[in-house]
């Protein structure tokens, strides 16, 4: 039977989703572009022109292979299937399940039928199975039996090497006098500059510095990334995968999250990719299995634990953070922060900086200083090129705010300034002193890492994994004074002054 394919702009992969069994001599394809979406946010400038480049050039690869492609640009999604339903009446439309909850209930109660969503290597279901059999969502115990089940980095029944975790090894901070590899850049083509044109005729409100060549939009770009990241990067990726060195904004990191949030690259490729280069045995065993943890562990098990947690899960909000958004987030003139006014530069410049920087910088920061939950993983949803829903609810909500009461993580990742100056070259060039916790020139996140402890401590006292730190608390004999010290830094975070 003849069938409507609608193609999410997330699914763009010929080999998975509803594609997969597909027949270009039978099947009509969709894609929507939906000014709803594109009006909805001050999105980063590279985020959109990627998403909406990446979907133009897959639909001219699909009708390369012989496909009948409609792209049909609406006022929202559900309005272009309409249309497409209009003209072929009596058509099913089918779509693999989609990566957000909103769009699943929405295309759900518009009666289109659904295949598994293939884009991961744990189906739904099987999350859900594993989840409801532990007592804790422990990510290493998912890990493991991600590593058993695809048989990766295994020698027998034991982990290659003799560990799981070669963590340890991968905490270095930044090289000195050190030689990074080069960056990649990709060349825009005709379609990439129609995208362009016609984004900036709708005269959008966005954010950030429009494309520079930082990201490709085609499966030939992502497969190039991945090259080049197997070539210079896979080797030294472990060790430095937490630093934040201000000369070098990619570090060692892949790059590969935007195309692989997007269908253009698939994580069992990639994994494939990168085992077969480990096997030539120059690749060391830290590096190999950092990248395998975040692709096949984190990665999967955040999309899980999106599924599993449910649609409400985003709203928690059980540190009654109520702090607006603040401004440095969005300028970064608005701090004499060196760390943070440069990570959020590098952000405005590529729509992308890698997970330390996200982790214990912007969200550290969005936590101690209690900012809004939804407000902060409204900004992050906006400015980070692979932002999608299933990535960053749980990785704002659970991990970097600690907003879901422990329910992801046991503790929240809250930091002052000593871990900043350790894993980053920042501090020495900023006003502040990461030492100090008091007078003018300490360092904010010092202040407000105890002055948070401080606030809750209350609730954190019977945590056992931060209990320890809040008893350090009673070791302070400056409690008054970094108390007096966080009232002036969160007002002048608040009036973009400090
Ligand atoms: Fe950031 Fe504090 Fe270091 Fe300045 S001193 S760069 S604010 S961590």
């Amino acid at each position: 039977m003849q069938r409507i394919l609608y193609i999410p702009f997330d699914h763009l992969h010929r080999e998975y989703g509803v594609l997969r069994d597909s027949d270009p001599e039978r099947d009509l394809v969709l894609l929507v572009e939906s000014e709803r979406i594109l009006r909805a946010s001050p999105w980063h400038h590279q985020r959109l022109y990627f998403m909406v480049s990446a979907a133009r050039h897959f639909v001219e690869e699909l009708r390369l292979r012989g496909y009948q492609v409609t792209y049909e640009r609406a006022a929202t999604t559900l309005d272009g299937i309409a249309a497409m339903r209009d003209r072929h009446p009596g058509m099913d439309v089918w779509c693999a399940e989609p990566s957000s909850h909103v769009m699943m209930e929405q295309l759900a109660d518009a009666g289109v039928q659904f295949v598994d969503n293939d884009f991961f290597l744990t189906k739904r279901a099987d999350f859900r199975a594993w989840a409801g059999s532990q007592k804790q969502l422990l990510m290493e115990n998912f890990y493991r039996l991600q590593r058993k089940r695809l048989n990766a980095l295994m020698d027998g029944a034991e982990p290659l090497g003799g560990r799981w975790n070669f963590d340890a090894e991968n905490r270095l901070g930044p090289p000195k006098q050190y030689t990074y590899p080069p960056y990649l850049t990709h060349e825009r083509d005709a379609i990439d500059e129609q995208v362009l044109t016609d984004l900036a005729a709708m005269r959008l409100n966005l954010w950030g510095a429009p494309p520079d060549g930082t990201w490709g939009t085609t499966r030939a770009a992502a497969l190039r990334q991945l090259d080049h990241f197997l070539e210079y990067n896979f080797g030294t990726f472990g060790p430095y995968e937490d630093a934040m060195p201000a000369e070098n904004w990619a570090v060692h990191h892949s790059l590969l999250s935007p195309y692989l949030n997007v269908g253009l690259l698939h994580a069992e490729e990639v994994l494939q990719a990168v085992l077969r280069r480990f096997e030539r045995g120059d690749i060391p065993i830290e590096s190999c299995e950092g990248f395998v943890r975040q692709l096949i562990g984190w990665r999967e098990y955040v999309n899980g634990l999106y599924w599993h947690f449910g649609a409400e899960y985003k709203q928690h909000n059980e540190l009654a953070a109520g702090r607006r958004l603040l401004p440095l987030f969005d300028d970064p003139t608005a701090t004499k922060m060196n760390c943070v006014s440069s990570i959020v530069q590098d952000l405005h410049d590529r729509s992308w900086v890698h997970h330390i920087p996200r982790l214990m910088v912007l969200s550290n920061l969005a936590l101690i200083a209690g900012v809004n939950p939804q407000e902060f993983l409204q900004w992050m949803r906006e400015r980070f090129i692979d932002a999608s829903d299933w990535v960053m609810v749980p990785n704002v909500i659970g991990m970097g705010v600690h907003a879901d009461g422990g329910r992801m993580m046991t503790k929240p990742y809250a930091a002052g300034g000593a871990y900043i100056s350790r894993m980053g070259n920042y501090c020495k060039s900023c006003v502040y002193d990461p030492k100090k916790r008091t007078g003018e020139d300490a360092c904010p996140f010092t202040t407000l890492y105890w002055d948070f402890l401080d606030r809750n401590r209350d609730d954190f006292a019977r945590n056992h994994r931060i209990a320890q730190q809040v008893r350090g608390l009673a070791r302070l004999s400056d409690l008054d004074a970094v108390r007096d010290r966080a009232r002036v830094v969160l007002r002048a975070l608040d009036e973009g002054s400090i």
